[in-house]
Protein backbone atom coordinates (compact mmCIF):
# COMPACT_ATOMS: atom_id res chain seq x y z
CA UNK A 1 0.00 0.00 0.00
CA UNK A 2 1.46 3.98 -0.76
CA UNK A 3 0.68 6.71 1.45
CA UNK A 4 1.59 9.57 0.52
CA UNK A 5 1.45 12.13 3.92
CA UNK A 6 0.92 15.69 3.59
CA UNK A 7 2.81 18.04 5.61
CA UNK A 8 5.97 17.31 8.57
CA UNK A 9 4.97 18.60 11.69
CA UNK A 10 4.25 16.69 14.25
CA UNK A 11 1.06 15.09 13.29
CA UNK A 12 2.69 14.21 9.75
CA UNK A 13 5.55 12.88 11.52
CA UNK A 14 3.98 10.68 13.67
CA UNK A 15 1.53 9.08 10.86
CA UNK A 16 4.62 8.70 9.11
CA UNK A 17 6.46 7.11 11.86
CA UNK A 18 3.70 5.27 13.24
CA UNK A 19 2.94 3.46 9.51
CA UNK A 20 7.05 2.87 9.10
CA UNK A 21 6.72 0.42 11.83
CA UNK A 22 4.31 -1.18 9.71
CA UNK A 23 5.34 -4.11 6.89
CA UNK A 24 4.21 -3.37 3.68
CA UNK A 25 3.46 0.18 3.79
CA UNK A 26 5.34 3.15 0.99
CA UNK A 27 5.03 5.71 2.82
CA UNK A 28 6.10 9.17 1.60
CA UNK A 29 6.04 12.36 2.93
CA UNK A 30 6.07 16.19 1.60
CA UNK A 31 6.92 18.99 3.82
CA UNK A 32 6.56 22.69 2.26
CA UNK A 33 7.60 24.34 5.82
CA UNK A 34 5.71 27.08 5.73
CA UNK A 35 7.21 30.32 8.04
CA UNK A 36 5.35 29.81 11.11
CA UNK A 37 4.76 26.07 11.12
CA UNK A 38 3.31 25.49 14.49
CA UNK A 39 5.72 22.60 15.64
CA UNK A 40 8.56 24.92 14.95
CA UNK A 41 7.11 27.15 17.28
CA UNK A 42 5.74 25.43 19.74
CA UNK A 43 6.42 25.65 23.35
CA UNK A 44 6.65 21.61 24.06
CA UNK A 45 4.25 21.38 27.48
CA UNK A 46 2.93 18.06 27.46
CA UNK A 47 0.36 17.77 31.13
CA UNK A 48 -3.21 17.76 30.07
CA UNK A 49 -4.54 16.82 34.00
CA UNK A 50 -4.58 20.51 34.50
CA UNK A 51 -6.08 22.43 31.50
CA UNK A 52 -9.53 24.14 31.95
CA UNK A 53 -10.88 23.29 28.96
CA UNK A 54 -14.10 20.19 30.40
CA UNK A 55 -15.58 19.24 27.12
CA UNK A 56 -15.76 15.39 27.27
CA UNK A 57 -13.90 14.21 24.23
CA UNK A 58 -11.60 17.03 23.94
CA UNK A 59 -10.33 16.10 27.50
CA UNK A 60 -10.05 12.28 26.60
CA UNK A 61 -7.99 12.85 23.22
CA UNK A 62 -5.81 15.48 25.78
CA UNK A 63 -5.10 13.04 28.28
CA UNK A 64 -4.63 10.03 26.15
CA UNK A 65 -2.36 11.95 24.40
CA UNK A 66 -0.63 12.99 27.30
CA UNK A 67 -0.61 9.25 28.67
CA UNK A 68 1.06 8.13 25.20
CA UNK A 69 3.91 9.76 25.54
CA UNK A 70 5.66 7.45 27.58
CA UNK A 71 5.08 4.56 25.25
CA UNK A 72 6.24 6.92 22.40
CA UNK A 73 9.41 7.82 24.37
CA UNK A 74 10.16 4.13 25.29
CA UNK A 75 9.23 3.13 21.20
CA UNK A 76 11.76 6.30 19.79
CA UNK A 77 14.59 4.63 22.70
CA UNK A 78 14.05 1.58 20.80
CA UNK A 79 14.45 2.93 17.69
CA UNK A 80 17.67 4.69 18.47
CA UNK A 81 16.07 8.29 19.31
CA UNK A 82 16.56 9.39 22.88
CA UNK A 83 17.91 13.00 22.35
CA UNK A 84 14.36 15.27 21.98
CA UNK A 85 14.53 17.31 25.57
CA UNK A 86 11.67 15.22 26.61
CA UNK A 87 11.63 15.11 30.40
CA UNK A 88 9.26 14.83 33.22
CA UNK A 89 10.30 17.84 34.92
CA UNK A 90 6.87 18.00 36.81
CA UNK A 91 4.46 20.88 36.91
CA UNK A 92 2.75 23.66 39.07
CA UNK A 93 -0.13 24.77 38.52
CA UNK A 94 -0.05 28.41 40.39
CA UNK A 95 -3.15 29.98 42.18
CA UNK A 96 -2.69 33.49 43.65
CA UNK A 97 -5.40 32.73 47.04
CA UNK A 98 -6.69 29.69 48.51
CA UNK A 99 -10.55 29.46 46.91
CA UNK A 100 -8.56 29.16 43.16
CA UNK A 101 -6.06 26.79 44.45
CA UNK A 102 -8.83 24.78 45.74
CA UNK A 103 -11.04 24.74 42.51
CA UNK A 104 -7.51 23.79 40.52
CA UNK A 105 -6.81 20.47 43.17
CA UNK A 106 -10.59 19.62 42.75
CA UNK A 107 -10.50 19.29 38.88
CA UNK A 108 -7.08 17.71 38.93
CA UNK A 109 -7.30 15.20 41.50
CA UNK A 110 -10.53 14.27 40.08
CA UNK A 111 -8.77 13.72 36.56
CA UNK A 112 -5.41 11.78 37.95
CA UNK A 113 -6.46 9.42 40.18
CA UNK A 114 -6.21 6.47 37.86
CA UNK A 115 -3.89 7.97 35.70
CA UNK A 116 -0.35 6.67 36.44
CA UNK A 117 1.27 8.98 33.96
CA UNK A 118 0.42 11.85 36.07
CA UNK A 119 2.26 11.01 39.46
CA UNK A 120 2.06 12.20 42.77
CA UNK A 121 -0.49 15.15 43.30
CA UNK A 122 0.65 17.43 45.95
CA UNK A 123 0.28 21.14 47.37
CA UNK A 124 3.31 23.53 47.69
CA UNK A 125 3.90 26.51 49.51
CA UNK A 126 5.12 29.35 47.46
CA UNK A 127 8.67 29.60 48.60
CA UNK A 128 8.73 25.58 48.00
CA UNK A 129 7.59 26.50 44.83
CA UNK A 130 10.47 29.25 44.02
CA UNK A 131 12.69 26.77 45.33
CA UNK A 132 11.73 24.50 42.58
CA UNK A 133 11.42 27.46 39.91
CA UNK A 134 14.08 30.06 41.39
CA UNK A 135 12.78 33.16 39.41
CA UNK A 136 9.26 32.64 40.33
CA UNK A 137 7.83 35.31 43.01
CA UNK A 138 7.43 33.64 46.23
CA UNK A 139 3.54 34.54 46.86
CA UNK A 140 1.91 31.84 44.64
CA UNK A 141 0.16 28.68 45.86
CA UNK A 142 0.70 25.74 43.78
CA UNK A 143 -0.27 21.92 42.85
CA UNK A 144 2.53 20.13 41.81
CA UNK A 145 1.57 17.19 39.32
CA UNK A 146 5.00 15.40 38.86
CA UNK A 147 4.06 13.43 35.90
CA UNK A 148 4.33 16.78 33.74
CA UNK A 149 6.99 16.80 31.39
CA UNK A 150 8.09 19.03 28.70
CA UNK A 151 9.73 18.16 25.16
CA UNK A 152 11.53 19.71 22.17
CA UNK A 153 8.65 20.01 19.71
CA UNK A 154 10.96 20.42 16.54
CA UNK A 155 13.32 17.83 17.65
CA UNK A 156 10.75 15.13 18.47
CA UNK A 157 8.70 15.20 15.18
CA UNK A 158 12.74 15.45 13.42
CA UNK A 159 13.23 11.86 15.54
CA UNK A 160 9.95 10.44 14.12
CA UNK A 161 10.97 11.59 11.16
CA UNK A 162 14.58 9.79 11.09
CA UNK A 163 13.08 6.74 12.43
CA UNK A 164 10.59 6.47 9.23
CA UNK A 165 13.04 7.71 6.47
CA UNK A 166 15.61 4.95 8.16
CA UNK A 167 12.23 2.13 7.70
CA UNK A 168 12.07 3.17 4.07
CA UNK A 169 10.06 6.66 4.19
CA UNK A 170 11.09 9.16 1.46
CA UNK A 171 10.96 12.60 2.63
CA UNK A 172 10.34 15.38 0.29
CA UNK A 173 10.35 18.72 0.50
CA UNK A 174 7.85 21.60 -1.32
CA UNK A 175 4.30 22.36 -1.60
CA UNK A 176 1.66 19.63 -2.83
CA UNK A 177 -1.47 20.45 -4.06
CA UNK A 178 -4.50 18.25 -4.75
CA UNK A 179 -7.40 17.48 -7.73
CA UNK A 180 -9.91 15.41 -7.90
CA UNK A 181 -9.63 12.53 -10.55
CA UNK A 182 -12.23 9.51 -11.08
CA UNK A 183 -13.84 10.79 -7.23
CA UNK A 184 -10.15 10.57 -5.48
CA UNK A 185 -7.87 12.91 -4.28
CA UNK A 186 -4.60 12.73 -7.16
CA UNK A 187 -1.48 14.94 -5.76
CA UNK A 188 1.25 16.35 -7.58
CA UNK A 189 4.75 17.92 -6.72
CA UNK A 190 5.79 20.48 -9.14
CA UNK A 191 3.68 19.07 -11.84
CA UNK A 192 4.75 15.62 -10.98
CA UNK A 193 2.59 12.76 -10.16
CA UNK A 194 2.51 11.30 -7.00
CA UNK A 195 1.71 8.11 -6.77
CA UNK A 196 -0.78 6.86 -3.85
CA UNK A 197 -3.56 4.67 -2.58
CA UNK A 198 -3.95 7.15 -0.02
CA UNK A 199 -3.14 11.01 1.25
CA UNK A 200 -3.25 11.77 4.33
CA UNK A 201 -3.19 15.59 4.92
CA UNK A 202 -0.96 16.66 7.89
CA UNK A 203 -1.34 20.21 6.76
CA UNK A 204 -1.93 21.99 9.75
CA UNK A 205 -3.31 25.38 9.29
CA UNK A 206 -2.62 25.72 6.10
CA UNK A 207 -5.28 22.37 5.44
CA UNK A 208 -7.85 24.63 3.68
CA UNK A 209 -5.36 25.85 0.82
CA UNK A 210 -4.38 22.32 -0.47
CA UNK A 211 -8.19 21.03 0.51
CA UNK A 212 -10.19 23.82 -1.79
CA UNK A 213 -8.89 22.30 -5.27
CA UNK A 214 -11.17 19.53 -4.29
CA UNK A 215 -14.22 21.80 -2.44
CA UNK A 216 -13.67 20.90 0.79
CA UNK A 217 -13.32 23.20 3.86
CA UNK A 218 -12.62 22.06 7.11
CA UNK A 219 -13.55 24.43 10.48
CA UNK A 220 -9.43 25.35 11.23
CA UNK A 221 -8.52 29.03 10.96
CA UNK A 222 -4.66 29.66 12.07
CA UNK A 223 -4.15 31.26 15.62
CA UNK A 224 -1.15 33.14 15.49
CA UNK A 225 0.91 32.52 18.56
CA UNK A 226 4.29 34.80 19.73
CA UNK A 227 6.59 32.89 22.44
CA UNK A 228 9.94 34.13 23.82
CA UNK A 229 12.91 32.43 24.38
CA UNK A 230 15.29 33.59 27.63
CA UNK A 231 18.81 32.83 28.51
CA UNK A 232 19.53 32.59 32.38
CA UNK A 233 22.82 31.65 34.10
CA UNK A 234 21.34 29.30 36.22
CA UNK A 235 21.51 25.89 35.51
CA UNK A 236 17.47 24.62 33.86
CA UNK A 237 17.55 21.25 33.43
CA UNK A 238 14.86 20.56 36.46
CA UNK A 239 13.02 23.29 36.35
CA UNK A 240 9.45 22.53 36.64
CA UNK A 241 6.36 23.87 33.95
CA UNK A 242 4.65 26.88 35.60
CA UNK A 243 1.18 26.87 34.67
CA UNK A 244 -0.99 30.01 36.20
CA UNK A 245 -4.55 30.42 35.96
CA UNK A 246 -4.22 32.56 32.69
CA UNK A 247 -3.90 30.89 29.42
CA UNK A 248 0.11 32.18 29.49
CA UNK A 249 3.06 29.91 30.90
CA UNK A 250 6.86 29.18 31.40
CA UNK A 251 8.91 26.16 31.16
CA UNK A 252 12.67 25.74 30.69
CA UNK A 253 14.71 23.01 28.75
CA UNK A 254 18.73 21.72 29.06
CA UNK A 255 20.73 24.29 27.85
CA UNK A 256 19.76 27.59 30.05
CA UNK A 257 16.72 28.59 27.90
CA UNK A 258 13.40 29.06 29.45
CA UNK A 259 10.31 30.25 27.55
CA UNK A 260 7.74 32.31 28.11
CA UNK A 261 4.19 31.71 26.21
CA UNK A 262 2.70 32.86 24.62
CA UNK A 263 -0.09 34.96 22.69
CA UNK A 264 -3.30 33.77 21.29
CA UNK A 265 -4.23 35.64 18.07
CA UNK A 266 -7.72 34.62 17.06
CA UNK A 267 -8.38 35.91 13.75
CA UNK A 268 -4.52 36.59 12.96
CA UNK A 269 -4.28 35.12 9.46
CA UNK A 270 -1.04 34.24 8.46
CA UNK A 271 0.87 37.41 9.26
CA UNK A 272 4.55 36.31 10.18
CA UNK A 273 5.49 39.27 12.01
CA UNK A 274 6.63 39.67 15.87
CA UNK A 275 4.86 42.54 16.68
CA UNK A 276 5.78 44.88 19.42
CA UNK A 277 1.68 44.05 21.28
CA UNK A 278 2.82 40.56 21.37
CA UNK A 279 6.24 41.22 22.84
CA UNK A 280 5.24 43.33 25.28
CA UNK A 281 2.32 40.84 26.38
CA UNK A 282 4.32 37.48 26.85
CA UNK A 283 7.56 39.99 28.36
CA UNK A 284 4.63 41.53 30.93
CA UNK A 285 3.33 38.64 31.71
CA UNK A 286 6.44 36.68 32.12
CA UNK A 287 8.51 39.18 34.30
CA UNK A 288 4.99 39.99 36.86
CA UNK A 289 5.14 36.17 37.22
CA UNK A 290 9.16 35.30 37.39
CA UNK A 291 10.73 38.61 38.12
CA UNK A 292 13.84 37.12 38.41
CA UNK A 293 14.00 36.86 34.76
CA UNK A 294 14.45 40.57 34.45
CA UNK A 295 18.23 40.27 33.48
CA UNK A 296 17.80 37.20 30.96
CA UNK A 297 18.62 37.52 27.65
CA UNK A 298 16.32 37.83 25.12
CA UNK A 299 17.64 35.24 22.46
CA UNK A 300 14.01 34.53 20.27
CA UNK A 301 11.06 35.00 19.81
CA UNK A 302 9.14 32.17 17.35
CA UNK A 303 5.95 32.52 15.66
CA UNK A 304 3.53 30.11 15.10
CA UNK A 305 -0.08 29.42 13.54
CA UNK A 306 -2.14 27.15 15.34
CA UNK A 307 -4.35 24.87 13.51
CA UNK A 308 -7.19 25.99 15.87
CA UNK A 309 -11.20 25.04 16.02
CA UNK A 310 -13.84 26.80 16.93
CA UNK A 311 -14.96 23.74 19.10
CA UNK A 312 -11.22 23.24 20.20
CA UNK A 313 -11.52 19.55 19.40
CA UNK A 314 -9.12 17.84 17.12
CA UNK A 315 -10.58 16.94 13.34
CA UNK A 316 -9.63 13.39 12.26
CA UNK A 317 -10.23 10.92 9.78
CA UNK A 318 -12.14 10.72 6.22
CA UNK A 319 -14.65 13.07 4.65
CA UNK A 320 -17.52 11.10 4.48
CA UNK A 321 -18.70 10.59 0.04
CA UNK A 322 -14.88 10.72 -0.55
CA UNK A 323 -12.69 7.45 -1.04
CA UNK A 324 -8.41 7.88 -0.68
CA UNK A 325 -8.17 10.56 1.52
CA UNK A 326 -7.88 11.11 5.63
CA UNK A 327 -7.41 14.44 7.39
CA UNK A 328 -5.96 15.27 10.81
CA UNK A 329 -6.00 18.69 12.45
CA UNK A 330 -7.42 20.70 14.87
CA UNK A 331 -4.78 20.25 17.38
CA UNK A 332 -4.79 23.68 18.20
CA UNK A 333 -3.10 25.04 21.49
CA UNK A 334 -2.65 21.08 22.37
CA UNK A 335 -1.34 19.73 19.38
CA UNK A 336 2.23 18.71 20.53
CA UNK A 337 0.24 16.73 23.32
CA UNK A 338 -2.04 15.00 21.05
CA UNK A 339 -0.43 14.84 17.94
CA UNK A 340 1.65 11.61 18.47
CA UNK A 341 -1.58 10.02 19.66
CA UNK A 342 -3.14 11.68 16.39
CA UNK A 343 -1.03 10.06 14.15
CA UNK A 344 -1.34 6.92 15.44
CA UNK A 345 -4.76 7.18 15.51
CA UNK A 346 -4.54 8.01 11.33
CA UNK A 347 -1.97 5.17 10.81
CA UNK A 348 -4.83 2.94 12.28
CA UNK A 349 -7.74 4.00 10.13
CA UNK A 350 -5.23 3.93 7.10
CA UNK A 351 -4.47 0.49 7.54
CA UNK A 352 -8.16 -0.42 8.70
CA UNK A 353 -7.39 -1.62 12.00
CA UNK A 354 -8.98 -0.44 15.31
CA UNK A 355 -8.26 3.02 16.59
CA UNK A 356 -7.27 3.44 20.16
CA UNK A 357 -10.52 6.33 20.66
CA UNK A 358 -13.64 6.21 18.58
CA UNK A 359 -13.02 8.70 15.91
CA UNK A 360 -16.57 9.26 15.42
CA UNK A 361 -16.10 11.77 17.92
CA UNK A 362 -13.76 13.49 16.07
CA UNK A 363 -15.18 14.18 12.85
CA UNK A 364 -13.66 16.07 9.93
CA UNK A 365 -16.59 18.03 9.04
CA UNK A 366 -18.80 19.84 11.40
C1 LIG B 1 3.45 29.42 20.34
C2 LIG B 1 2.88 28.03 20.42
C3 LIG B 1 3.05 27.28 21.58
C4 LIG B 1 2.52 25.99 21.68
N1 LIG B 1 2.75 25.26 22.80
C5 LIG B 1 2.23 24.01 22.92
C6 LIG B 1 2.49 23.24 24.08
O1 LIG B 1 3.21 23.68 24.98
N2 LIG B 1 1.91 22.01 24.19
C7 LIG B 1 1.13 21.50 23.21
O2 LIG B 1 0.64 20.38 23.37
N3 LIG B 1 0.93 22.18 22.06
C8 LIG B 1 1.45 23.42 21.89
N4 LIG B 1 1.23 24.15 20.75
C9 LIG B 1 0.38 23.59 19.68
C10 LIG B 1 1.18 22.74 18.67
O3 LIG B 1 2.41 23.33 18.38
C11 LIG B 1 0.37 22.54 17.39
O4 LIG B 1 -0.95 22.13 17.66
C12 LIG B 1 1.02 21.43 16.52
O5 LIG B 1 2.39 21.72 16.30
C13 LIG B 1 0.30 21.29 15.19
O6 LIG B 1 0.99 20.35 14.43
P1 LIG B 1 0.58 20.04 12.93
O7 LIG B 1 1.51 18.97 12.48
O8 LIG B 1 -0.89 19.83 12.84
O9 LIG B 1 0.85 21.43 12.14
P2 LIG B 1 2.24 22.12 11.70
O10 LIG B 1 3.30 21.89 12.70
O11 LIG B 1 1.91 23.54 11.38
O12 LIG B 1 2.66 21.33 10.40
C14 LIG B 1 1.92 21.39 9.21
C15 LIG B 1 2.91 21.26 8.06
O13 LIG B 1 2.20 21.05 6.84
C16 LIG B 1 2.87 21.77 5.84
N5 LIG B 1 2.00 21.98 4.67
C17 LIG B 1 0.88 22.74 4.59
N6 LIG B 1 0.36 22.70 3.36
C18 LIG B 1 1.19 21.92 2.63
C19 LIG B 1 1.22 21.51 1.26
N7 LIG B 1 0.25 21.90 0.41
N8 LIG B 1 2.22 20.71 0.83
C20 LIG B 1 3.18 20.30 1.70
N9 LIG B 1 3.21 20.66 2.99
C21 LIG B 1 2.24 21.46 3.45
C22 LIG B 1 3.20 23.07 6.54
O14 LIG B 1 4.14 23.82 5.81
C23 LIG B 1 3.72 22.54 7.86
O15 LIG B 1 5.11 22.24 7.75
C24 LIG B 1 1.79 25.44 20.59
C25 LIG B 1 1.64 26.18 19.42
C26 LIG B 1 2.19 27.45 19.32
C27 LIG B 1 2.04 28.22 18.04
Amino acid sequence: MRILVVGAGILGASVAYHLSLEKGVDVEVVDEEHQGKATLAGAGIVCPWATKVEEPAFYRFYAAGGAYYRKLVANLAENGETDFGYRQVGALVLAENETELAQVEKRVLTRVASVPEAGKVSRLSGKDAQALFPPLRDDFLALHIEGGARVEARAIAAAMMRVAVKNGAKARKGHVELALANGKPAATLNGEKLEADLVVVAAGAWANDILSSLGVSIAVAPQKGQIIHLRVPQETQDWPVLLPQASHYMLAFDDNRVVVGATRETGSGFDYRVTAGGQAEVLNFGLDLAPGLANATLIETRVGFRPATEGVKPLLGRIPGMEGMLIGNGLGAGGLTMGPLAGRLLAQTALGEPTDLDLADYPVLV
